[in-house]
């Protein structure tokens, strides 16, 4: 079968086609060069019909209930008449070899709703190669018309960061714990929260949920606040029993309703696309630079001298720039 063009994958996405969508985001996570330039066309021919979702980062350490938080929130808002895409971002994925989304089993009825779309996360065990690929599907996405984009991270290392600079609101979900489990909580996250939601608020876990709730209510306070129009809050819910849902779903509204009056979501986005394009340039030189064969020939012995002190590393730097495009 051949590969569908450019042209046919933008009408099959303007036309609701979901396996036109499908193929959109495997090219956009592709490397080879004739699908990069495929990807490039379609996305700029979609251009205009993206940035109409609410997009919304969720992380969580494994076990806090991420997929059964995810599926009771997605199933929720496609009941409220919404379409939801959730995608991944996960760059451990391809060294455990399964990604967070893998796993077909999670998400079942999710990923059964009409209104709902599920894609795991692309392979690659750059973080930014797998979030460029998520940035960009997250249009396709959009371009389709779900108009709530969820992007799943799991809660370790830098994938937070590359998440909250890819979405508008970050809902960090925790599971019911005293003090030293908030202390675990790494500051720097805590700092990228704009909702921090206690999961698991049930059964014998449900009095601690309330409290954990409250610590961190406090610990949010003393964190210095990223938008003027709001203050990060915490809740809590059962994923499970599927209760509070609707409270998690009212707060990302209060949310979307106050940066929207105060301008801060444009602001947000316009700065998020600026860094974006930094970090093409710096990813698209670096991936130059490395191809040049004048580098090419450089780089093993620069290496060497750099690793037996010979050569500082600044004065190889300088010599690989210079080789580079003479
Ligand atoms: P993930 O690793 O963060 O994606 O977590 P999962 O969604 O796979 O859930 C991990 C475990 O926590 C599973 O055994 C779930 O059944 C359980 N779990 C998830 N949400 C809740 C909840 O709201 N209450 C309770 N009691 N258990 C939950």
């Amino acid at each position: 079968m051949p590969e569908p063009g450019a042209g046919e994958l933008i009408a099959g996405i303007r036309s609701g086609d979901r396996r036109a969508l499908a193929r959109a985001i495997t090219l956009v996570e592709s490397s080879r060069a004739d699908h990069r330039q495929q990807a490039t066309e379609v996305l700029e021919a979609l251009l205009p019909a993206t940035g109409g979702s609410m997009r919304v980062g969720i992380s969580g350490a494994p076990g806090v209930g991420k997929s059964t938080f995810i599926e009771a929130l997605g199933l929720y808002v496609a009941e409220a008449g919404h379409r939801v895409a959730v995608l991944a971002v996960d760059p451990s994925s391809a060294r455990t070899g399964g990604s967070i989304l893998g796993d077909k089993t999670r998400m079942a009825e999710l990923s059964r709703h009409e209104r709902a779309f599920i894609r795991p996360s692309p392979g690659g065990t750059q973080l930014g190669g797998v979030a460029r690929r998520t940035r960009e599907a997250m249009l396709l996405c959009e371009a389709f018309g779900f108009d709530v984009v969820i992007v799943e991270t799991i809660g370790v290392g830098q994938s937070e960061v590359a998440v909250a600079d890819m979405v508008d609101l970050f809902l960090l979900l925790v599971a019911p714990g005293g003090g030293d489990e908030l202390q675990g909580i790494k500051r720097g996250i805590m700092e990228l929260a704009d909702l921090v939601v206690v999961n698991k608020a049930d059964g014998d876990l449900a009095a601690a949920a309330g409290r954990t709730a409250a610590d961190y209510a406090n610990a949010l306070h003393l964190v210095r606040p990223r938008w003027t129009a709001w203050t990060p809050q915490s809740v809590s819910c059962s994923a499970l029993l599927q209760t509070g849902i609707a409270e998690v779903w009212t707060e990302i509204e209060r949310f979307a309703e106050a940066v929207g009056a105060s301008g801060e979501d444009t602001a947000h986005r316009a700065r998020q696309s600026v860094a974006w394009m930094w970090s093409e340039v710096q990813d698209t030189l670096l991936d130059r630079l490395r191809d040049d064969p004048d580098v090419g020939a450089l780089v093993a012995p620069l290496e060497a001298d750099v690793a037996a002190g010979r050569v500082t590393p600044t004065v190889a730097a300088r010599t690989l720039l210079d080789a580079f495009g003479t």
